[in-house]
């Protein structure tokens, strides 16, 4: 028995620790005591910074998933924005990933590959749209010029601050009001104008920011 090494785990117990069967360790040697380490923080340590590391290993993250949060845009804009920035939309490029029919080429203009970026960012109706939203309500916003989860970033962090947040929601806005034209022009035959489109988006954000005491 290793002398001195009594149980303190329950009050009032005291009795004497037995070294375990089979252990070769002579004397009181055969006790190394406990000891907590945490492997996730650099020194052993155990912080709620290391348990959240924990949590997260393994994930991968999503560029300009910050920027949804960062917004006052309501959880349909945001949703839709979220399965923009990871390519969940069923394009024709994405349909063909997974091993189904489509024109790979664009049904409505015909000038490029039917992509999500291209729907959303490159098509010539989109193009008009961001243009004359962002001329009427936001000017300080850079136009798109590369393909989404690249140029969203870099346009709202080179504004103010103070103006990130109204941008993140208004190109949400935009984004989900383009989608929605593009789904009526495919599947209901139905084709609104540029300006009307325009139009429509400026009334909806001026709604939101009167909402906001804008
Ligand atoms: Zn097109």
């Amino acid at each position: 028995m290793g002398a001195g090494h009594r149980c303190t785990s329950v009050r009032g117990c005291n009795r004497p620790i037995l070294p375990p069967v089979g252990c070769r360790r002579k004397g009181a040697n055969w006790w190394r005591g406990d000891a907590f380490r945490c492997k996730w923080s650099a020194d052993d340590v155990f912080s709620s910074r290391s348990a959240y590391q924990l949590l997260f290993e393994g994930t991968t993250k999503l560029p300009g998933a910050p920027h949804i949060w960062h917004s006052f845009a309501s959880m349909k804009f945001r949703l839709h924005a979220w399965l923009a920035l990871r390519w969940r939309f069923w394009s024709a490029d994405h349909l063909i990933r997974h091993g189904m029919a489509a024109n790979a080429i664009c049904r409505l203009c015909s000038a490029a590959d039917d992509t999500l970026n291209h729907l959303s960012l490159a098509f010539p109706f989109a193009v008009q749209v961001w243009a004359g939203v962002i001329h009427t309500v936001h000017s300080q916003l850079h136009l798109p010029n590369a393909e989404l989860e690249e140029w969203w970033p870099t346009a709202v962090n080179a504004l103010p601050a103070a103006r990130r947040k109204e941008a993140n929601s208004l190109i949400m806005l935009i984004l989900r009001s383009i989608w929605i034209e593009r789904n009526e022009r495919i599947f209901n035959d139905r084709c609104t104008s540029a300006s009307r489109v325009i139009n429509a988006i400026v009334d909806e954000w001026n709604s939101w920011m009167q909402c906001r005491g804008g």
